[in-house]
């Protein structure tokens, strides 16, 4: 096996502590690009070395690594039987079932030699796609790494998505075989996903030719002849599997995964191999700060971005251990994540805000029940971070909270602070700098001029070819892809976020939200979430989305959905009345009577897509009396028919 000289040098250069400034590791990341990138790739192993570090002939299409020979699970898996076969790989947890269990590097070596066997058993090949769709197990995992060991390409797909969403993913990855399992369990009950899997097959105008169903015991199903396998019963049939890891080019698709929906129809992000695991790699001790043999815990799910690269392919790569979670976060209560923690001696934790605006609502001393002493920070992304929820939060488990900006496309942080290369201080309400690798610029939306001189508003994207373990392309569909990312600023070479920033005099970036969020009220451009920002500082405020509402005298109105974090507060119309003033108040004190919304109304939940992310175009739909159109990704449609009740009601209308 071959290793490059490269990281040994950097790994020396941060052992004698000469680490770098933080500016001089990003500049050479731009400046110096392919020599930057070829001491990172030393982070994996290469079957056969790469011929030129980054063919960016096209800098849309860039090919990283070219002519390189690796895989994906021989990396987080095999090479790490050399040195710690017996350490723990994969710990599972699930709150809903009680059952706990941990896996050694040997010992998911051997389970995913099982679970490829069985894979190859069925003719699943080089190239093939494979649709799981699963609940939070060990076999997900299982499965995702016996695919790219045998060079198959999975489709995760949310677990908690029924059949419509599910069918239009079969119909678009084109899966020859889907793994599924009987049920999932959330807050105590049983979700059956075998009925909606048949339904979705029966919708689904491309039919797979296999399931694979592992039985959890937990709800009875009738397989269907011919189509459907026993996993426990194939899995026996091979307990001594021997399947090698199948060499695979470093351009070669590992994954499909769609976009969460927030915005429209989802796209799916196709992922290539070598670029993704040295990107990753990397990004474990440049961003995340952890070493092998720790213990990461992340608390996404495997159907989002982050539980590919945090949950499964990050941590494992980098010879650390990952938790997977199967349960709420309050589930016997607030305080089981951190008796997770205690128990594993969790070093690095990654969650996302809207679970901390869960926790902020259960009492607290949950939070310090439990001994933390092994953690050293926890990560949020996903969602704007606000000021409030990050100081609650860091107080509240007395260890740093670090906000981190990315998106399913790009695999791995835009924006973060690289504590791994030079400690920095966080700024509250700041995701933190451009990440080594991503040429960030600010542009202006309406001329397409860059946008150089600090504090002011632009579009947040990256000059091409972006880094390694980005997306290649949209599933099939190279013209979405270029039409979608790469054609805000004709003739520039430049993918868009579609998100707003400002970036600082001393380079860090603060997110205005997205770029169909802003809203126009008589002419003034105003985003939402600085809306929001000052909303939820109200002292009795829990959580917020604003939105525009098209309204005929001012073009739009802001309407703003609140979440006490004491629903009595407002439960007499005459207090809700006083509320909803004061909370006007200081938005007019804070960015203006400009910015007020026109109305303040207080539900319970707020509609949300099964990832945590505001469904704010469903609500604006709602409060425009539109169709809220595809909501196969909303957690809970009563979040929406709340709002419509109190649309339905008098003085409901915005003004
Ligand atoms: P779709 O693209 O299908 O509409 P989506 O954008 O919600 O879905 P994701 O890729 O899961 O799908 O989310 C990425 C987006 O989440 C970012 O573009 C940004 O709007 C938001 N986001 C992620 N992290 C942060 C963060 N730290 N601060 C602010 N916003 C964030
Ligand atoms: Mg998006």
């Amino acid at each position: 096996m071959l290793t490059l000289p490269g990281a040994i040098k950097s790994q020396s250069q941060q052992e004698t502590n000469q680490m770098p400034s933080y500016t001089d590791f990003y500049r050479r990341s731009i400046d110096e690009r392919d020599s930057f990138w070829a001491e990172q790739a030393a982070l994996i192993e290469w079957q056969r070395p790469f011929d030129q570090v980054c063919d960016a002939t096209d800098p849309r299409f860039p090919k990283w690594f070219a002519g390189g020979l690796t895989n994906l699970c021989h990396n987080a898996v095999d090479r790490h039987l050399r040195e710690r076969a017996d350490q723990a790989a994969l710990i599972f947890v699930s709150s809903e079932t009680g059952v706990e269990k941990t896996w050694s590097f040997r010992e998911l070596h051997a389970e995913v030699q099982r679970f490829a066997a069985i894979l190859k058993a069925q003719g699943v090949g080089c190239g093939d796609r494979v649709l799981i769709y699963m609940p939070m197990i060990a076999e997900a995992a299982f499965a995702m790494l016996a695919c790219v060991r045998i060079g198959a390409i999975h489709s995760v797909v949310f677990g908690g998505f029924a059949s419509h969403a599910l069918s239009s993913r079969i119909d678009d990855a084109q899966p020859v075989l889907v793994v599924s399992a009987d049920a999932g369990m959330r807050g105590g009950k049983v979700v059956a996903y075998k009925p909606l899997l048949d339904e979705a097959i029966e919708l689904a105008s491309h039919k797979p030719a296999k399931v694979l169903m592992v039985d959890r015991g937990l709800v009875d199903f009738a397989p269907v002849p011919g189509r459907d396998l026993d996993f426990a019963a194939e899995r026996a049939a091979r307990m001594d599997a021997v399947v090698p890891c199948e060499w695979v080019d470093s351009a070669h698709p590992s994954y499909i995964l769609y976009t969460s929906g927030t915005t429209g129809r989802p796209k799916g992000v196709q992922r290539d191999t070598g670029g993704y695991a040295v990107a990753l790699a990397a990004s474990m001790r440049h961003i995340y700060m952890a070493q092998p043999g720790e213990t990461f815990f992340s608390t996404s799910d495997i159907g989002w971005v982050v539980g590919h690269s945090y949950i499964v392919y990050g941590p494992l790569l980098n010879g650390t251990a990952t938790v997977m979670y199967e349960g709420l976060p309050t589930r016997p209560d607030a305080a089981v994540w951190w008796r997770i923690v205690e128990q594993y001696k969790v070093n690095v934790m990654f969650s996302a805000p809207t679970a901390a605006r869960v926790l902020k609502k259960q009492d607290p001393a949950c939070l310090t029940r439990h001994d933390l002493s092994s953690l050293k920070a926890l990560f949020l992304a996903g969602e704007p971070l606000d000021e409030p929820t990050a100081t609650w939060m860091s107080e509240a488990i007395g260890k740093p909270v670090i906000d981190n900006y990315w998106q399913t496309e790009t695999g791995w942080p835009i924006l973060a602070i690289c504590n791994g290369v030079e400690p920095a201080p966080t700024r509250y309400g700041s995701p933190g700098m451009a990440v080594y690798g991503f040429d960030v610029r600010l542009i202006d939306e309406t001329s397409g001029e860059e946008i150089t001189e600090p504090n002011h508003k632009g579009v947040i994207a990256v000059q091409g070819p972006l880094p390694p373990g980005c997306l290649q392309t949209v599933w099939g569909d190279d013209e979405r892809y270029v039409k979608t990312y790469w054609s805000s600023v004709p003739g520039r070479a430049l993918y868009s976020s579609f998100d707003w920033g400002v970036r600082d005099a001393d380079g860090y970036y603060f997110i205005l939200g997205r770029t169909d969020d802003v809203i126009n009220v008589a002419g003034h451009r105003l985003g939402t979430r600085e809306i929001e920002e000052s909303i939820s500082s109200h002292a009795a405020v829990a959580e917020v989305a604003v939105l525009g509402v098209a309204d005929a005298l001012k073009g739009q109105v802001a309407m703003a959905f609140v979440v006490l974090k004491d629903a009595a507060l407002a439960a007499e119309p005459a207090d809700a009345l006083k509320l909803e003033g004061a909370i006007m108040k200081q938005v007019d004190e804070q960015l203006g009577a400009v910015a007020r919304p026109a109305r303040v109304r207080f539900v319970s939940l707020l509609p949300k897509t099964r990832s945590g992310k505001l469904l704010r175009r469903a609500m604006q739909a709602v409060c425009e009396g539109r169709d809220p159109g595809d909501l196969t990704t909303m957690d809970d449609p009563g979040a929406l028919q709340q709002i419509k009740d109190l649309l339905g009601g008098p003085d409901a209308r915005p003004a």
